[in-house]
C-alpha cells in the first residue's frame, strides 16, 4: 500500500493555502479512485509567518479527511524555504514524496503523471518538473536567471538544469539521500542532483501565483544563487589562484622589462600614470580574491557552527 506525502513550505500563504489544499484534495481522490490501494498524507511547514498560515494549518489539520491527513509543523522564525522543504522531507513517512510550493506554481494536477511515470518505471527513481518559459517574470530576473545556470554550469560538476522547480516526486530512498545531507548552507538544486538517481525530467508552461505575492527580493535571489556556487564549486577558488599566477608572471616579465631598460637607457623619473594602473589593478584583483576566499571562509564558518537548521515552535504531532 503505496503511502504519498506530499510537503510544502509555507511562509504568507494564507489566501492560496486553502486553494492548493482543494486542489490536491480533489486530485488525490482522482488518483485514489483509479488505485483504491494508494494513500496520502499531507505535511505543511509554517517557516515563521506573519499572517494567518498557522491558523489555516490549524484549521485544515481539524478538517482532514482519510484521504488526506494533513499534519503541520511551525518554525520559531523564517528559516527559509530551504529549512522548510528539510522539515518537511523530514516528517515525510512516506513511499513517495512530493516537495511543492503552496501558491499553485507547482500545479498538483501534474502529480497522476508523476506517479503514473515513478510507479511503471522501477529505473526511475525521480519525476522532476522544470517550467519551459519564464512567462510573468520580472525580465530582468529571468536574465539574471539564465545568466545564473549559464556560470554555474560551466564551474560545477553538478548539473544544474535551467528553469528546474522544487516540485518532484521521490522514491523512499532518494528521500533518504537528500536527508543525509545535512548542510547548513542548503540548495535543494544542487542537492537533488549530487545524490544522484535516475530523474526523468517533465516540462510544462509557468503558473502564475494563485495568490498573495513572492517572498523573494531580488537580493534574496542573489544571496541564494551565490550559496549555490559556493554549496557546488570550488572553481571561483581556482580562478583566484589563476588570476595570481598570470599577474605574477606577468610582474616578473615587467621587472626585467623595466630593470634592462633602466641598464640600458638610464632611469628618467616618469610614468605616475603607468604606476597608477598597475596599483589600482592589482589593488583591485586582490580585493576580489579576497573576497572570494571570504565567501567561502564564512561559509565553512557557519557550517562548523552545526546549528540546527530550524528551530520548532509547535506541531501538530504533538497534539495528537
Ligand atoms: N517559502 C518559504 N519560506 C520562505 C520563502 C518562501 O517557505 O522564506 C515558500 C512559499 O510559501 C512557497 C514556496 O516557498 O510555498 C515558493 O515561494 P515563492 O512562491 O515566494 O517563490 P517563487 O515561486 O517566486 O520562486
Ligand atoms: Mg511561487
Amino acid at each position: 500500500m503505496p503511502l504519498i506525502s506530499v510537503c510544502v513550505p509555507c511562509h504568507n500563504e494564507q489566501e492560496s493555502l486553502p486553494i492548493f489544499v482543494e486542489a490536491l484534495t480533489e486530485v488525490a481522490q482522482q488518483m485514489h479512485q483509479k488505485d483504491q490501494g494508494l494513500s496520502f498524507e499531507l505535511i505543511l511547514v509554517d517557516d515563521g509567518s506573519t499572517d494567518k498560515t498557522l491558523e489555516v494549518m490549524r484549521q485544515l489539520h481539524e478538517d482532514q479527511t482519510s484521504l488526506l491527513p494533513v499534519r503541520w509543523t511551525s518554525f520559531s522564525r523564517n528559516f527559509g524555504k530551504e529549512a522548510g522543504i528539510y522539515a518537511g522531507l523530514k516528517m515525510a513517512k512516506g513511499d513517495y514524496v512530493t516537495t511543492m510550493d503552496a501558491d499553485m506554481q507547482d500545479p498538483p494536477s501534474l502529480l497522476p503523471r508523476m506517479y503514473g511515470m515513478l510507479a511503471h518505471d522501477k529505473t526511475y527513481d525521480c519525476v522532476a518538473t522544470r517550467r519551459v518559459d519564464r512567462a510573468g517574470e520580472p525580465p530582468i530576473r529571468s536574465f539574471f536567471a539564465r545568466m545564473f545556470y549559464r556560470i554555474i554550469n560551466k564551474m560545477s560538476q553538478t548539473e544544474f538544469v535551467d528553469g528546474a522547480r522544487d516540485f518532484r516526486l521521490m522514491r523512499r530512498r532518494m528521500v533518504d539521500a537528500v536527508l543525509s545531507m545535512g548542510e547548513y548552507n542548503r540548495f535543494s538544486k544542487g542537492i537533488f542532483s549530487w545524490v544522484g538517481f535516475e530523474t526523468c525530467w517533465i516540462a510544462y508552461e509557468n503558473v502564475e501565483r494563485a495568490a498573495g505575492n513572492t517572498s523573494w527580493s531580488f537580493w534574496g535571489l542573489l544571496k541564494y544563487s551565490i550559496d549555490g556556487i559556493v554549496g557546488f564549486t570550488t572553481a571561483p577558488l581556482a580562478l583566484a589562484s589563476v588570476a595570481g599566477a598570470f599577474f605574477s608572471v606577468l610582474a616578473i616579465i615587467f621587472l626585467f622589462v623595466v630593470v634592462i631598460r633602466a641598464l640600458c637607457f638610464g632611469d628618467p623619473v616618469s610614468g605616475w600614470p603607468s604606476t597608477m594602473s598597475v596599483i589600482l589593478l592589482l589593488g583591485g584583483i586582490n580585493l576580489l580574491v579576497l573576497g572570494i576566499m571570504g565567501q567561502y571562509l564564512s561559509k565553512t564558518y557557519l557550517e562548523t557552527k552545526a546549528r540546527p537548521l530550524f528551530i520548532v515552535r509547535e506541531t501538530s504531532d504533538e497534539e495528537d
